[in-house]
This record gives C-alpha cells, structure tokens and sequence, in this order.
C-alpha cells in the first residue's frame, strides 16, 4: 500500500514536470517572437523620425502622431526606414498600381459625399498619376469606414504607406466626434487620412522626409497634423507639388 502510495505520488510529481516544462518551452519562444518583430517596428518607426512621446501601442498596431497607424506584424524594409531622399513623406511610395481601389464600407456611406469630394481633390492635382478609384468589387487596396472608438480626440486614422508599394489598407473615420464639423471640415479629415494612405506624413513635424524640392513648413497645408476641425480643407499649393513630385506623370 506504501508503495503504490509512493507510485502514484511519483507519478504525479512527473506529470506536473511534464506540464510545467511543455508550457514553459511553449509559451516564452511565442512571445519572444512577437516580441522582437514588435520592437523591430518600434525602430524602424522611430528611424521615420517619431519620439517615444508620439508613439501609442494600440495592441496589434502602433498609432504615431495621433492618426498614422503602423501595424506591428508589417515587413520591416531592407533599409529600415532611412530616408531615400529628403512637404514629408515616409519613403514608401505606392507603387502597385497608378489606381488605388477604395471601398466604401457599409458603416460609412453615409459621407460618400464628403468620401466623393475628398478623392476629387486628390485626383485633381496637376501633373500627378496617382489616382483613387471607388470599388463595389471585393478587390481594393483601401477600406474606409467608421470607427468611433479611436480616440476622444482623434478624428480619423490610416496605415500608412507600405514598404512593398501599397497603398495603407485601411482609413478609420470617427464619424461621431467629426458630424459637427462642417462639410469642408468633414472632408478635409477624409482627404488628409487618404493622404497618409499615399505616404505623406504631418508637414508641421519637423524630423520628417522631406519631399525632394518641396521641403519646409507650410501653414497651407492640408497634411499638417492636430488640425482637425480647423485646418485647411483644401490641397495646399505645395501639398499639389509634393504629390507631382512622388507620383511624376
Ligand atoms: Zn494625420
């Protein structure tokens, strides 16, 4: 009877070793993966030029300045993101197609108007290829919808451009903190996002890329950050000549 007693105890002091081994080999090696390709986009996104300050872990996704999302599974280009070249963009340009597909979620076809007048801006700039095409397909390059959840403050978000020439997949609309806003005002914020979409990041942030030719401040500019409500709600002069310049006919 001792015996078995001592069997039996043995047996489950080895069954409580297995266990405790498996789980440790199982589940620090997933973590430290993600880990590290989380630290890896923390800094290529501080190679962009960002500061700790402006950088805000959302979970699966880094948003950086307030509205540009970086996702923390993306491919980390060769070069890390250090400048190509030198208004501020983030060396990424869209390449894929001259035609960047947009689908207008459900949840927001109440703005296709201001959607409608926010790619005509983009569209209309002179001398630029780059075009945004709407879709009713399930092929696009970007989904537009409402989110109302990404920040007291925050009226719209995007991914940015990617290192392998796509377009951000994805604009966020906090329709609810911006349906007080003018009709100019609501698209600008639509315009703006689709901008980063494209690459640009915040012409008002300083240690930024600059657009070769078209680099500076400029108070115009509908792609200055922190603005939403009141910023420009038209393409600046400048904004046009630095889209002419990354995306030359
Ligand atoms: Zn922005």
């Amino acid at each position: 009877m001792k015996n078995l007693f001592k069997s039996i105890a043995l047996i489950a002091v080895f069954a409580i070793l297995i266990t405790s081994c498996s789980k440790k080999n199982d589940q620090p090696a997933d973590q430290e993966v993600k880990t590290e390709q989380k630290d890896k986009v923390l800094a290529y996104i501080k190679n962009l030029g960002f500061t700790d300050a402006q950088i805000v872990d959302k979970g699966d996704r880094y948003v950086v300045d307030g509205d540009m999302v970086v996702d923390k599974n993306m491919e980390i280009p060769a070069d890390n993101g250090m400048p190509k070249t030198e208004q501020y963009y983030n060396g990424y340009l869209v390449t894929n197609s001259n035609n960047i597909l947009v689908k207008v979620d459900a949840s927001i076809t109440s703005m296709a108007a201001e959607i409608n007048a926010a790619i005509a801006q983009w569209n209309a700039v002179p001398n630029s290829k780059i075009k945004f095409v709407l879709t009713t397909g399930s092929t696009y390059d970007i989904l537009i919808k409402v989110d109302n959840t990404i920040g007291a403050s925050v009226c719209g978000q995007a991914y940015l451009s990617t290192s392998n020439g796509k377009a951000g997949s994805v604009v966020w609309i906090n329709q609810a903190l911006i349906q007080g806003n003018s009709f100019a005002q609501r698209t600008r914020t639509i315009t703006h996002e689709f901008g980063h979409t494209i690459s640009f990041k915040h012409t008002n942030q300083s240690t930024t890329i600059n657009v070769p030719g078209v680099g500076g401040t400029d108070a115009l500019s509908l792609m200055n950050g922190g603005q939403c409500g009141s910023g420009a709600t038209v393409l600046s002069a400048k904004d046009k000549l630095a889209t002419a310049a990354l995306y030359p006919l």
